[in-house]
């Protein structure tokens, strides 16, 4: 099969690796250790480095993780990349450390409420023009601007997103500030498709970052990815890609092997996933983890969720097993059961509603006890 087509999209410099302008689909992945544990850190990265990663993002949120990112970034190989989420003025701090910086448009009203969004991204444009450093503006299903979520239909989750991506496009325009990728994100891989179709056609020239957001554990969180990866690859949508899985320290170069996998297999005309995914039933979502974990038994949380609740398989059921408090209440509301990581506890809940906190231990006895309730509910 010929490579498909690809976008019209501009190129943008990531250090070591460009993206964009019909170069090859760049293959990422993200630290899921304390940033501020160095030692771990630039273990995991060179893991990923040894696999193959064209670019890899870790997680800075305070001055701390900014100086463990001093000491981590002149042995990165590859281009590296700072994932910014509330504290945006931080990327005065890492800019000169880093080749990109992806902020969340939907986590800037955090601080500094009473200062208008366009005097933010003139901030962060400023410090990432003066750094030679690219962007990522970086929508997420779960944390979408209030602001715009509550001008659209609540049952119309893709049209704030859309409208969130255009707009922080147009203010960098404007800025004229041009390296930047766009991506969105979604838990739905069917989402994903629709938001980066309709993203590509109304601006064709951005390169689009491509990923379903906590797809989860595999197998099922690498099927979930190539379904949307196969829709939009081959019509030439794309140029970089992550596949974000939840998974224990040792094995996160299978992200990077699973997104290489992907792009050959749709570069030699392998499609696989949709008849896989379409005969499940109940589905876990879960995080990939990164430096905002709240308690490293995170991943064994989300395999214990799993395997608790294997006996529910037949049942349209959705749970969400989310890291932290960052992205964890809003990334679970809506799965019919979400749990989210304190640093002792794990938070429950039914849709939007919590019903508690409970151990580590105990939450999956609770757990149960929901997804019977539901089961029962639904008849
Ligand atoms: S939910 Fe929290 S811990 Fe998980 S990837 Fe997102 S920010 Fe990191």
């Amino acid at each position: 099969m010929h490579p498909p087509k690809r976008y019209p999209t501009r190129r943008v410099c990531l250090g070591p690796v460009s993206i964009g302008e019909g170069l090859p689909i760049a293959v990422q992945s993200m630290t899921a250790t304390r940033t501020q544990d160095v030692e771990a850190t630039t273990r995991q990265l060179r893991i990923l480095e040894d696999a193959g990663a064209d670019v890899i993002r870790i997680a800075v949120d305070n001055q701390q993780d900014v100086s463990a990112l001093a000491r981590i970034a002149p042995h990165v190989r590859v281009a590296l990349s700072v994932d910014l989420q509330e504290n945006y003025r931080l990327i005065r701090e890492v800019a000169p450390f880093v080749h990109k910086v992806r902020y969340n448009p939907g986590h800037l009203h955090h601080h500094q409420p009473d200062q208008p969004v366009r005097d933010k991204v003139a901030f962060i444009a400023g410090q990432a023009a003066h750094h030679g450093c690219a962007l990522r503006v970086g929508v997420n299903c779960g944390s979408v601007d209030p602001r715009l979520r509550s001008s659209f239909p609540a049952d119309d989750s893709l049209g704030p997103m859309l409208a969130s991506a255009w707009e922080h496009c147009s203010l960098l325009d404007d800025l004229g500030f041009t390296q930047y990728c766009v991506s969105l994100k979604d838990s739905d891989p069917y989402l994903v498709v629709e938001a980066n179709r309709r993203f590509a056609a109304q601006r064709p020239e951005v390169p689009l970052h491509l990923g379903v957001t906590e797809a989860g554990m595999p197998p099922d969180g690498i099927i979930k990815t190539r379904i949307a990866f196969e829709q939009l690859i081959p019509q030439g949508i794309g140029d970089t890609i992550r596949v974000s899985l939840t998974l224990p320290f040792a094995d996160k170069a299978e992200e990077i092997h699973a997104g290489r996998k992907i792009l050959a297999d749709i570069a030699a005309g392998n499609f696989l996933a949709e008849t896989q995914y379409r005969q499940q039933g109940l589905e876990i979502i879960s995080c990939p983890s990164c430096s905002r974990v709240e308690n490293e038994a995170f991943v064994e949380l989300a395999h214990k969720v799993r395997s608790a609740t294997r006996y529910a398989r037949a049942h349209r059921i959705t749970i969400a097993v989310m890291g932290c408090r960052v992205n964890g209440p809003g990334e679970t509301d809506e799965a019919d059961i979400g749990l989210w990581c304190g640093p002792s506890f794990v938070n429950l809940k039914r849709g939007r509603e919590t019903i508690g906190r409970f151990s580590y231990d105990a939450v999956l006895q609770r757990l149960t006890e929901e997804v019977d309730r539901l089961i029962a509910a639904r008849g």
